[in-house]
């Protein structure tokens, strides 16, 4: 290759930029010119790409967010428009394609590659971590030290006035995010999105309550796809005498510098997207599985590894834990 772009897409996640640090960067030390493109695939639609040089990429490896912005591009979901995506990359002479973003940017990059021929590499960036063949996507550390940072404030209230919180934090359909804070916070209950809540489920806050006299309690709620499930358990809890308070930590586990975990993960595989470029791969994703990457087809993203187990390891913490 003499040219490659690279954009990010979907989200945005702590580590993209230094992902795109280290995309650029590689591509230079190979020998090849590359392009960011701006404001995700809405930015490949409307040629909105510009040369990237080692010093645009100076000083953005410790900065949240995405230096070549992110967007979400509805009308990428048409193939019209992905072929004339295809036609502004090779007017400008550019061969292949790195993409950054979660399950939606990567269906995306998936259908390009398949239909152009263009060789694209997939990064797995997402706070939800909701990439099942990877265990670990850029942005999921970050995102679960933040959160935590306010539980941690949160237990401190919660404790002195005695009270009941539920914690809502984010991770769309998955509760990879909700179970690692529900650990690592030392939470009383944490709600996943496939737990089913009835009105016995809190009972055993019910009486440690009294048992210990005990008020204070937190519970993590994964906020999945029903807005007003929080709202719905605090309402159970207020039935059972409980006086519970509500707080939703929303976009603020979006932001924020990205952790010295998630600045390595996203070197490595910004760095590894250009080599499997060279070694040939032009319709895959870098996946991370015990430790070590792997080129997974951007067909098989939704598979999860049996050795991961991430769920099964959940439960089992969980209970020794209680
Ligand atoms: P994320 O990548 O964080 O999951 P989205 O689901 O919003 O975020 O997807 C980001 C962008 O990826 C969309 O705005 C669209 O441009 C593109 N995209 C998502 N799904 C598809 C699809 N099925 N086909 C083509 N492009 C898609």
């Amino acid at each position: 290759f003499s040219r490659i772009a690279v954009l990010t897409s979907g989200g945005d996640a702590p580590g993209m930029n230094a992902a795109v640090r280290a995309v650029v960067r590689t591509a230079i030390a190979r020998g090849i010119d590359c392009f960011g493109v701006h404001r995700g695939y809405s930015g490949l639609v409307d040629g909105d790409i510009r040369p990237m040089t080692s010093r645009s990429v100076k000083n953005i490896i410790q900065r949240g967010g995405t230096i070549l912005k992110s967007d979400r591009c509805l009308e990428f979901k048409e193939q019209a428009i992905r072929w004339q995506a295809y036609e502004t990359l090779t007017e400008m002479g550019i061969e292949a394609l790195v993409v950054i973003g979660g399950d939606g940017s990567l269906a995306g990059a998936r259908l390009f590659a398949k239909e152009t021929g263009m060789p694209v590499i997939g990064l797995p960036g997402t706070i939800d971590n909701d990439i099942p063949a990877s265990d670990d996507t850029i942005g999921f550390d970050t995102a679960v030290n933040t959160a935590l940072d306010a539980i941690d404030r949160i237990r401190d209230t919660a404790d002195s006035h005695g009270r009941v919180f539920l914690v809502e934090v984010m991770g769309r359909n998955s509760g990879h995010i909700a179970s690692e804070v529900g650990i690592a916070g030392g939470a009383d209950f944490v709600v996943l999105p496939e737990t089913e809540v009835r009105s016995d489920t809190f009972q055993e806050l019910s009486t440690e309550r009294t048992r210990f006299e005990e008020k204070s309690a937190l519970i993590i709620v994964a906020e999945g796809e029903n807005e007003q499930r929080i709202h719905q358990i605090a309402g159970d809890l207020k039935q059972q005498g409980h006086e519970p308070r509500i707080c939703i930590l929303g976009h603020t586990q979006r932001g924020g510098s990205p952790t010295g975990h998630d600045r390595v993960l996203a070197s490595g595989m910004g760095a590894i997207a250009v080599e499997f470029l060279l070694a040939g791969y032009g319709c895959h994703m870098v996946g991370v599985r015990s430790g070590a990457f792997f080129a997974c087809p951007l067909d098989e993203i939704h598979l999860a590894h049996p050795e991961s187990a991430a769920e099964q390891s959940f439960d089992s913490l969980w209970r020794l834990l209680k």
